[in-house]
């Protein structure tokens, strides 16, 4: 049987969060009350004449510098023509075939897995549409008896990243976008947060026999919300396309829907129902021309992307592939973890504690929360455990603490009678004392049998109240036996 290999290409939106409009005044922020950020230019009213925001062409400049690309010294908007109600002046203001940045490349690291290249095509301006929202229970337009549209995102910059089928399973696919947000986020372009649509992505699908180097009939998915779902989505239509394929069914050029509680993709339109956009130049913006300087600025300006911080951690830090993986993918989690370490934590556990138990608690108790954990309070943390006054079980305890209060450590240890007994001279005694009262537990041990010594451990635990180290119990405990 002819065995098959995806082919894969992303195309990725990404919401600039500069203060005002692509091409008007008006503020541009999440969640601001319907149609309250609008105005001629952004509701497309006629005689209105657009002036392109220069921070935004500064910030995809910059993307485009991160991604390898060239930095096109001469570049035009488009006018991309179709009708949609939530675009007013039925017309989309977007780059064709001369945008700002072309080609490049981003490395990603495949979990598990090995290290790729996938190749960027293209990074262009645009900017985005409004935004419709069905007055319907499901949300869905079929059964909807009212449409919603919101102005505040139209005219929102937008920038279009768009890769090279280079990409070959949805791991990778999952990796590439990880990456990609990684790489926006250090670059403090946008908020980057897919829930918010900040970070939307398209993907595009087709199967080939493996070897063949001609590319099949590709599919493109639209609609997944989460770096989740478009794993789900192109795993899904892999295996869609492969049977169809076994079977020597047709695959037809189409764009599908990913729906996220079906689980599968569904027909959106067809390639004969393709828009054709009669794309012309805009005429009223003129060619952007970045000057040289202006490029080279930029450039130099270019903060550590998280390939290097990745490289560097592993460098200075020695920390293990997985973890380090983990902690760049996330800025707030990279930026906790440099500055605990600068102020003399062991860097190895406290990469463990952030990526591990504090991801734990931010997954349950939310990003917010998660917030309130300072690299002080890791600190004093991790100094306590060193020190063995507290178990390891109780620093996830007062972890969870201070998720929930925000209170210093040393008031959660106290608070919560954390702190070990780990003092061999106040320990001593009590262990004394149970071995002067378990006679029988004793001989037991001296005559060979290594098991009563958990139990010993577990009355000195009982008779300190639970506070004695278990560890220094276990080991005054062998002493004053062997001894
Ligand atoms: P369109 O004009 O339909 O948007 P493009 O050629 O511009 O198509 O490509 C869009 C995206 O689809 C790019 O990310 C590209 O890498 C990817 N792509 C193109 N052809 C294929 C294919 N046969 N299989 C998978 N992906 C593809
Ligand atoms: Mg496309
Ligand atoms: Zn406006």
């Amino acid at each position: 049987m002819t065995e098959y290999e995806a082919v894969i290409g992303l195309e990725c939106h990404v919401e600039l969060s500069t203060a005002t409009k692509m091409f008007c005044g008006c503020r541009n922020e999440f969640g601001a009350p319907p149609n309250t950020n609008v105005c001629p230019v952004c509701l497309g009213h006629p005689g209105s004449l657009p002036v392109p925001n220069r921070e935004a062409i500064r910030r995809i400049i910059t993307i485009g510098l991160a991604l390898g690309s060239e930095i096109a010294p001469h570049s035009l908007f488009h006018r991309k023509n179709y009708f949609y109600p939530d675009m007013p002046k039925n017309y989309q203001i977007s780059q064709y075939d001369l945008p700002i940045c072309v080609g490049g490349h981003l490395d990603v690291e495949v979990p598990n897995g090995q290290g790729s290249r996938v190749g960027i095509t293209r990074v262009h301006m645009e900017e985005d549409t409004g935004k419709t929202t069905h007055g319907s229970p499901s949300g869905r337009i079929h059964d909807a008896d009212a449409a919603l549209v919101d102005f505040n995102r139209a005219g929102v910059p937008l920038v279009e990243c768009v890769s090279e089928p280079d990409i070959r399973s949805p791991e990778e696919a999952g990796a590439y976008l990880r990456e990609l947000r990684a790489t926006l986020e250090s670059l403090d372009v946008s908020d980057v947060r897919m829930e918010e649509g900040s970070l939307r992505c398209d993907a595009n699908v087709s199967m080939r026999p493996v070897g063949d180097t001609e590319l099949g009939t590709k599919v493109e998915i639209k609609n997944m919300n989460s770096m989740r779902s478009l794993e789900r989505a192109l795993a899904y239509e892999i295996s869609r396309q492969t049977k169809a394929l076994e079977t020597g069914e047709p695959i037809v050029q189409e764009t599908r829907h990913w729906n996220e509680d079906a689980g599968a993709t569904a027909t959106m339109r067809s390639k004969e129902e393709a828009f054709d956009y009669r794309y012309f130049p805009e005429p009223d913006i003129p060619a952007i021309e970045p000057s040289a300087e202006w490029i080279e600025e930029l450039r130099a300006a270019l903060p550590e992307l998280p390939r290097a911080r990745r490289e560097r951690y592993v460098a200075e830090h020695g920390l293990k592939d997985e973890v380090v993986r983990v902690l760049v993918a996330d800025r707030t989690a990279s930026g906790l973890f440099e500055q605990t370490a600068s102020l003399g934590a062991d860097p190895a556990a406290a990469a463990n504690w952030i990526t591990q138990d504090l991801a734990g608690l931010a997954n349950k108790h939310g990003a917010e929360a998660a917030a309130r954990v300072t690299p002080r309070h890791l600190v004093d943390l991790l100094a306590l455990l060193g020190d063995d006054a507290i178990s390891g079980a109780g620093a996830k305890q007062a972890l969870e603490d201070v998720v929930e209060t925000g209170d210093d450590i040393g008031a959660i240890v106290e608070r919560r009678g954390l702190r070990q007994v780990s003092d061999s001279g106040e320990l001593g005694a009590i262990v004394d004392g149970v071995l002067a009262e378990h006679d029988d537990a004793s001989r037991k041990f001296r005559d060979g049998n290594e098991s009563v010594i958990g139990f010993l451990v577990g009355q000195v635990m009982k008779a300190s109240g639970g506070s004695a180290n278990p560890k220094l119990a276990q080991e005054l405990l062998r002493d004053r036996l062997q001894g």
